[in-house]
Parts: C-alpha cells; sequence; structure tokens
C-alpha cells in the first residue's frame, strides 16, 4: 500500500463525523469490497449498503415466468447465462422446467445464443437478454446480425436496464453512491453531473482495494464540505465522454421502456425494449406472450435488500431455508447478489 493509501484508510478509520449510508451500486463492489476486507476497516459511522446493480437480481419473478412459458408452452429452446437458470418463477425454475423436458441452453454470450440458432434452424432459440447499458450492446448486436443473416429461429427476451433513473428512484436510501466501474465506461460521466446537480451524490469507483480506498475517503472529504458532490475515481477506464459507439448500437436497435425491477417496481424509462423494425426478434411479439405478473416467495426480501432497507442476514431464511445451493430469491442465486455475497464471505466467517 503506497502512502497516499495509507493516509486515505486511516482517514477512513479516523472517521468520527455524521453516520454516512454508501451504497455500492454495482454487485461486483459487493463481492470485491467483502473479499478484500473493506468492511472490516470501516467505522461504525460508516455503513455500506448493497444495492440493485445486480442485473440478475433486479429481474422480476415475471420475467422467469415469461421464459418458462416460452420453454414449456411455446416449444423455444431457451438460450441464457447459467444465473438465470436457478432463479425462482412463481412456481419453479428454469431448472426445474429442464427436469420436465425444456430445453435450455447455457450461453456465455447473446452472439453465442445467435450462432447456435443458426446451426439449428430447426429450433426456436430464444436468448434472455437481462443487463445494464455494458451487456446491452451485445444482445443489440446479436439482433442485428441475425436479421442481416436472416435467421428467422432466433429472438430475444428483453429485461435491459438502464441505471439513471434507478439512482433518482434510490434517492434518500443512501447519502452517496459507489457508482459502478462497467456500465460507466458506456454512459461516461455526464448523467453524474446531472445527478450531482438534482442533489444526488457519488463517485465512479474502480475494483482494486486502492480504488475502493480512494473512492471511499473521497466521499468522506467532499461530504465535510456539505453540498451535493461528484467525483470519477476510476478515470484510468471511465472518460467523460464514455463510448459513443456503445450507446449508438443501444439507441438505433432498442427504445427506452417502463420497467419492473424486483423490490423496486415500476420506475419510468428505464427499461429497454426492441425497436419496432426489430419486432420479429422480439420474443414477447413473436409468440404473442400474454402480460404476467410473477409472485416471489413471501419469505423472501430480496425487493428490501436491493433498496438498502435490509441486510441479507436480516432476512429469517438467510442461511437457513435460503442458501447458494437451495436459493429462495434471486439475491442468493447471482454471483453478484449481495445475499450470496454475505453468505460466502460473512456468514461463513461466523
Ligand atoms: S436470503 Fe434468500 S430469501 Fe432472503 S432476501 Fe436473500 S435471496 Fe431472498
Amino acid at each position: 500500500m503506497n502512502e497516499k493509501i495509507q493516509k486515505a484508510a486511516e482517514m477512513i478509520r479516523q472517521y468520527d463525523g455524521p453516520g454516512l449510508r454508501i451504497m455500492e451500486v454495482c454487485g461486483t463492489h459487493t463481492h470485491e469490497i467483502f473479499r478484500l476486507g473493506i468492511r472490516n476497516m470501516l467505522p461504525e459511522n460508516i455503513r455500506l449498503i448493497s444495492g440493485p446493480g445486480c442485473p440478475v437480481c433486479v429481474t422480476p419473478v415475471g420475467y422467469i415466468d415469461e421464459a418458462l412459458m416460452l420453454a414449456l408452452e411455446k416449444g423455444c429452446t431457451i438460450a441464457t447465462f447459467g444465473d438465470l437458470v436457478r432463479v425462482p418463477g412463481s412456481e419453479m425454475s428454469l431448472a426445474d422446467a429442464r427436469a420436465k423436458g425444456a430445453k435450455i441452453e447455457m450461453v456465455y454470450s447473446p452472439l453465442d445464443a445467435e450462432k447456435y440458432a443458426e446451426e439449428h434452424p430447426e429450433e426456436q432459440v430464444v436468448f434472455l437478454s437481462v443487463g445494464f447499458e455494458t451487456t446491452t450492446p451485445a444482445s443489440c448486436l446479436a439482433v442485428r446480425n441475425a436479421r442481416k443473416a436472416g435467421i428467422p429461429n432466433f429472438a430475444i427476451l428483453t429485461a435491459n436496464k438502464t441505471m439513471d433513473n434507478a439512482y433518482r428512484a434510490l434517492r434518500g436510501s443512501a447519502d452517496a453512491f459507489l457508482y459502478p466501474g462497467h456500465v460507466s465506461t458506456i454512459t461516461g460521466t455526464g448523467i453524474y453531473h446531472e445527478l450531482m446537480r438534482e442533489g444526488i451524490s457519488g463517485v465512479v469507483c474502480g475494483f482494486t482495494g486502492p480504488e475502493v480506498i480512494t473512492a471511499l475517503a473521497v466521499i468522506l472529504k467532499k461530504t465535510e464540505e456539505g453540498r451535493p458532490f461528484f467525483v470519477n475515481c476510476y478515470p484510468r477506464v471511465v472518460t467523460e465522454e464514455g463510448s459513443a459507439s456503445g450507446r449508438e448500437i443501444i439507441r438505433s436497435t432498442m427504445e427506452p421502456v417502463d420497467a419492473e425491477w424486483r423490490g423496486l417496481g415500476i420506475i419510468p424509462s428505464s427499461g429497454l425494449a426492441l425497436r419496432g423494425e426489430f419486432e420479429d426478434w422480439d420474443a414477447r411479439k413473436k409468440f404473442d406472450l400474454p402480460e404476467i405478473k410473477g409472485h416471489g416467495n413471501p419469505a423472501c426480501r430480496c425487493g428490501e435488500v436491493l433498496q438498502g432497507k435490509c441486510r441479507p442476514d436480516q432476512c429469517p431464511v438467510f442461511g437457513r431455508a435460503c442458501t447458494p445451493e437451495h436459493p429462495v430469491g434471486a439475491c442468493m442465486v447471482s454471483g453478484e447478489g449481495a445475499c450470496s455475497a454475505y453468505y460466502k464471505y460473512d456468514f461463513n466467517r461466523r
């Protein structure tokens, strides 16, 4: 640890100001902060709370039910990242559906799913497109490729989301945000200046120990000044402009829609759906899906965890009925989920 970082760490340890709630928005931050032991160096008056930045965690139960309907009733092959397979829907998970004969293919990217569709023209392949600004361009690219190559048996089920209005919906849940490094590489930092003008404070944060310590120290220093702030503490990767090409492929392929977030409800213009010209690749339209209202397990408090209103270990089934082997809610399934982080790094130490 160099001298500058040591000083920043000391400043954090010695902090004796008013209670401060800092929300780490990104699931990768939640896990890295645990893994690096940074929580252990915080005084009691600094509280880190986990936010809604894990795409699998914020995907509502109804979305899993839509995927189940496609798999079990419409005969589609579901192509998906591994985490989503174990997320419980209203009645079952996609893993349960697979045991009943549904075809579920694990893929590493939307382009893999599109390739699978091309190689299996006898199957109707639907890719489960969840994620934020970082991963959405790849879904857009897969749809564009499918249109260009004339692959009619490929579609995506969108649950893509954007973070800007989620920060606004979370106003008051935290005194400052640790903004996600990855998403910011696409969005740039303009949005954070806008949020600062609206009274919302935060810093963009990297993922190494020194970067997280620096970001936390900057929050303490800026909070002392007593006015809303924004600082880019990850300038080696995140620029003011972000990725214009990434934003352009999203803008030209998808359009903003109101979206349901697990725990946060409907947030206006926080989701993305395929534009009309791509409707042949939109699974909801192609397979005429009805609107499905999912219902999660009433014991699960994922919704409150995602808003920072409840710590995972305050959920009555945490570590008992709900474990990574037998997850009751999405936050215990996902590798980026707050419940899985608490279980892995905290619960196991007790
Ligand atoms: S511990 Fe399990 S049931 Fe409780 S909030 Fe987390 S995921 Fe939901």
